[in-house]
């Protein structure tokens, strides 16, 4: 997004008010703080607002590479490691779709984006200054104006937060009166800290959860199916049962079970189409419209 659109639409994440800009900051013209900018990105945090990795987690299974060849498994890790999910055409593009749905010159944030591309009128927010990003800030205070967006994606983001009743109420906030939000998030997946990992929805549950806070649901579906839930929870399953107890064996063993559990998720082919795929699904989706109807006035 230009950064001068980008600029107006921001706000002081410690008291909400405008921002007055140079090249080097931004500072709030009410409570005088401010906030660096690296590389043109405007590093819109409060101190310590940033999360950390949670502590133990799996650190993989590098250490068993050989070290010569260690660099080159770091460089082909992903392809190394398969993907356990499978997403049909039209579950792949539900977020594509719902961007094109919009008009072209809407005002789009996509709360916890990484290095996604959905377009220029997308304004991409994520917790560190990764390849791709318009502006860091965190989801529970959004640096965003009240009003200021036509709608929000909050793609995988809800079970990473630490408060996901304040990332809702701040998606309320920053919507104007009848935008919209397009969230997806996990029910039968394993655990993924990135940096954290808090909580799984229901379709029902997720639905409940929108409209408590002030959002109307149009749409909610299976974002990802029960062959991929399947795949995942037997693939941690297979390494804990053959790792005899030892964290290390279960490393190892995790890199071996997830290439035999990997095929499982092709059943989303034909699965994913249930009219019932919902009570084990991997992950669901709801788009939602800001309903001030009982909440009064926008805010
Ligand atoms: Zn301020």
């Amino acid at each position: 997004m230009a950064p001068s659109r980008l600029r107006s639409l921001c706000a002081c994440p410690a008291c909400g008010s405008d921002l007055a800009w140079s090249d080097a900051e931004a500072r709030c013209s009410s409570c005088d703080g401010k906030y660096g900018i690296v590389g043109g990105v405007p590093l819109l945090l409060l101190p310590g607002a940033r999360p950390t990795r949670a502590k133990q987690w799996y650190p993989g299974a590098l250490e068993f590479v050989p070290t010569r060849l260690r660099g080159l498994a770091q460089q082909y890790r992903d392809r190394l490691k398969p993907d356990l999910t499978y997403k049909s055409r039209a579950r792949r593009c539900l977020i594509a779709d719902f961007v094109t749905s919009l008009p072209r010159d809407a005002v789009i944030a996509n709360v916890g984006s990484g290095g996604t591309d959905y377009g220029a009128n997308v304004v991409n927010l994520d917790i560190d200054n990764f390849s791709g990003v318009d502006v860091v800030g965190v989801a529970e205070n959004l640096p965003l104006k009240n009003g200021s967006c036509d709608a929000v994606i909050l793609q995988a983001v809800l079970e990473h937060v630490d408060d996901a009743e304040r990332v809702l109420a701040e998606i309320h906030r920053v919507l104007r009166t009848e935008g919209l939000v397009v969230i997806e998030v996990p029910f039968l997946q394993g655990y993924h800290p990135a940096p954290r990992d808090h909580r799984r929805y229901t379709e029902e549950g997720l639905c409940a959860s929108v409209e408590q806070h002030g959002f109307q649901v149009m749409r909610s579906g299976v974002a990802v199916g029960p062959g991929s839930a399947m795949a995942w929870v037997a693939a941690e399953f297979l390494a804990l049962l053959v790792s005899g107890r030892s964290t290390s064996v279960y490393r190892f063993a995790r890199a071996v079970t997830r290439w035999l559990a990997a095929p499982i998720k092709y059943s989303d082919w034909w699965l994913d189409g249930h009219p019932m795929a919902h009570v084990v699904a991997s992950g669901v989706w709801v788009i939602a419209r800001r309903s001030d109807a009982a909440r009064g006035p926008a805010t």
